[in-house]
């Protein structure tokens, strides 16, 4: 399906503008003024973005931020997301598991509110069921950049 992202990454910004000012955190859209519409299952990728978002949120302490990112790679056909955080981080020994259903980094770091230890796991499975890939960068008490990419949709594509 023909997938119009900059909408998609509108909508998913407003779910979490609510939630972002009561934690006091400036979540931002940074988007170019046009993108190349996506090749994607629209379900799919809101659910992924809701996992990443609720992750910075979560993760970031008052007074910190959130950016919201795209960019298009034209030559390779893809559409980059990222979600950037100037939160907590994640240790270098954590970062390879991350992805790993049900690992958590430590209990007691993520402010008393709970998780299971799914969302990234099933980012990824839903990103990968795109062909497409994801991939998290972080520092401990730097912060931590998700980014995935996603296929533009051919010219006569449905
Ligand atoms: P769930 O998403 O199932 O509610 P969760 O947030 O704990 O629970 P994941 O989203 O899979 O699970 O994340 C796994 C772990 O990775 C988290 O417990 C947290 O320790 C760490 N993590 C994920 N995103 C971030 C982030 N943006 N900043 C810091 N740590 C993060
Ligand atoms: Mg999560």
């Amino acid at each position: 399906k023909r997938v119009n992202v900059i909408r998609l990454l509108q909508y998913a910004a407003d779910r979490f503008s609510m939630m972002s000012e009561q934690q006091g955190i400036r979540l931002t859209l940074e988007v170019p003024e046009q993108l190349p519409e996506a090749h994607v299952d629209q379900d799919a990728i809101n659910q992924v973005l809701d996992n990443l978002l609720s992750n910075a949120i979560k993760y970031t302490p008052a007074g910190g931020s959130v950016a919201l990112r795209a960019m298009v790679d034209r030559q390779q056909k893809k559409i980059e997301i990222v979600v950037m955080d100037n939160g907590i981080g994640i240790p270098a020994r954590d970062l390879k598991r991350i992805f790993e259903r049900f690992y958590r980094v430590d209990k007691a770091r993520s402010r008393g509110q709970g998780g299971t230890g799914l969302g990234l796991a099933i980012a990824r499975e839903l990103v990968q069921a795109h062909g497409a890939d994801i991939e998290i960068n972080s520092k401990i008490n730097e912060g931590t950049t998700v980014g995935f990419w996603i296929p533009v949709a051919e010219e006569g594509e449905a």
